[in-house]
């Protein structure tokens, strides 16, 4: 479990939370609306910005990856594509890390929620070296949730769905963290669909026989039974970052999530 000081018992230590998501599901959205709640509750969290590929930030970041390195200028001096661009800066970025957590650790008695938002495509955090590095280091700390973000609307076709699914349990085992899904956009379509599929294996095949895709359908079939054991110990929300709606549950849930995660050591 997370070190935590003597001064701050589990209960009363900060919370970190790290946003994954596909591109486009709202993190860097849902981190602006989180951020405002946050400051109308008198709680103003401490905002990172780890995406250094970003243009314009919806929030005011306390610590921005793009102060410390210029993906464009990565890109030049590197002779490297957007994406190259985007994980280089990342890796110069984590040569720097344990100075910013020095400066993290001195703004812990201040802030509860220290939140943290990641590059827009998923696989430049999720799979390389530094995203590990960094979750690591954060999960040393202070208890860290993930927030695996989820486009609703997108993902309202059971395959899409499933893959989606399939992507967040992979990152569940890899980090092994407490884990939030967060279905954003619900102003635009309730999440209730996917609750069902959830919770209802028969609800799921029925839908995926709907779609008529042989193959597809028939690995999907398969898949579902490995899922069945992934949603079982799921935390699930519905959000969205658009309106804010769902955002009590969601600060409900990462204070369970943690607390559970405690009570297991
Ligand atoms: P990111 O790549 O995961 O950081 O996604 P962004 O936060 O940049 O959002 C991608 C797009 O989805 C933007 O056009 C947002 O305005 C839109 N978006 C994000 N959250 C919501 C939401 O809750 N509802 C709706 N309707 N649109 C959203
Ligand atoms: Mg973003």
């Amino acid at each position: 479990p997370p070190t935590t000081t003597s001064a701050s018992k589990p209960t009363d230590a900060p919370i970190n939370i790290i946003m994954i998501g596909m591109a486009g599901s709202g993190k860097t959205t849902l981190m602006q609306r989180i951020n405002a709640y946050l400051h109308e509750r008198k709680t103003p969290p401490y905002v990172l910005n780890l995406d250094p590929a970003v243009s314009k930030l919806p929030f005011q970041a306390n610590i921005d990856i793009r102060d410390t390195v210029d993906y464009k200028q990565v890109m030049k001096e590197y002779n490297l594509g957007p994406n190259g661009g985007i994980l280089t800066s990342l890796n110069l970025f984590t040569t720097k890390l344990d100075q910013v957590m020095q400066i993290v650790d001195k703004r812990a008695g201040d802030n509860k929620y220290f939140l943290y938002d990641t590059p827009g495509q998923i696989e430049i955090f999720t799979w390389s070296a530094s995203g590990s590095i960094i979750t690591n280091t954060l999960a040393a700390t202070y208890p860290t949730v993930v927030v695996y973000v989820v486009d609703t609307p997108r993902t309202a076709s059971p395959t899409t769905f499933m893959s989606n699914m399939m992507y967040a349990c992979s990152i569940l085992y890899k980090t092994q963290l407490p884990f939030l899904l967060a279905f954003n956009k619900t102003d635009v379509i309730s999440h209730e669909f996917a609750v069902s599929w959830m919770n209802d294996f028969e609800a799921f095949q029925q839908a995926l026989r709907g779609q008529e895709e042989g193959f597809m359908n028939s690995l999907m079939n398969s898949m579902s039974l490995v899922l069945d054991e992934f949603y079982n110990h799921l935390r699930v929300v519905g959000v969205s970052a658009m309106t804010g709606q769902g955002l009590d549950e969601f600060f409900e849930k990462i204070d369970e999530a943690v607390k559970e995660y405690y009570e297991e050591y």
